[in-house]
């Protein structure tokens, strides 16, 4: 097996953004990671019970035109391909088989809810978890749970606000990479 230390950046991605691109930069620039992959939820059941989440397809099809070509990075449609709700226990282990170590990337904001994650007393014991700031989300790392922070300027945005606000093309821009636009403008139409 070759001695590989993997950070995974898991996300709904719907749509990318620059705070996904952002994050993903500072978490390559840390030193830490021989590669980060990026997995894009198949399921993502904390929000698709909420409803209205696009499709796998085009979602993983936005964060490989948003992600690839970042230095370390690679896509993963691992969760996509397996049948039910998408669970980071499970892609750490297959990721384990390839790696020494995982880092599991998490927004400041999700930080408080790793104890309540899927099987969470065996993903604590099996990773660290690399802590991206996002402005107002201030984090302590629940008890057990190995955190630290990654260094970033943090990033006023999410896929919620981009979802939300009807934007032109000129100012999406500013938000998200432009090979991304084409893809989620068309999607809207
Ligand atoms: P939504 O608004 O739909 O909840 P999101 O913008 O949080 O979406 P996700 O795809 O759910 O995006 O997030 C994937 C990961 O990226 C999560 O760990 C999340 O905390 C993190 N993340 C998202 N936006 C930012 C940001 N602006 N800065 C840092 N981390 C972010």
């Amino acid at each position: 097996m070759p001695l590989r230390r993997l950070g995974l950046f898991g996300g709904t991605f719907d749509p990318p953004h620059n705070g996904h691109v952002a994050a993903l930069c500072a978490a390559a620039a840390t030193g830490r990671f021989d590669l980060i992959e990026v997995t894009v939820a198949g399921d993502p059941y904390r929000k698709s019970a909420l409803g209205g989440v696009h499709s796998a397809s085009l979602r993983l099809e936005m964060a490989r035109a948003a992600f690839e070509h970042l230095a370390l990075v690679r896509v993963s449609d691992r969760e996509i391909n397996r049948p039910g709700p998408s669970y980071t226990i499970d892609t750490v282990l297959e990721l384990l088989e390839e790696s020494d170590d995982v880092d599991v990337l998490v927004g400041a904001d999700l930080v408080a809810q790793l104890p309540s994650w899927h099987r969470a007393d065996e993903l604590r014991e099996l990773v660290t978890v690399g802590v991206i700031p996002r402005p107002g989300a201030t984090f302590v790392a629940p008890e057990g749970w190995d955190c630290y922070e990654i260094a970033m300027e943090p990033v006023d945005l999410s896929s919620t606000f981009l979802r939300e606000a009807s934007l032109d093309r000129e100012a999406l821009k500013l938000l998200m990479p432009d090979d991304v636009i084409a893809i989620y403008q068309g999607a809207k139409e």
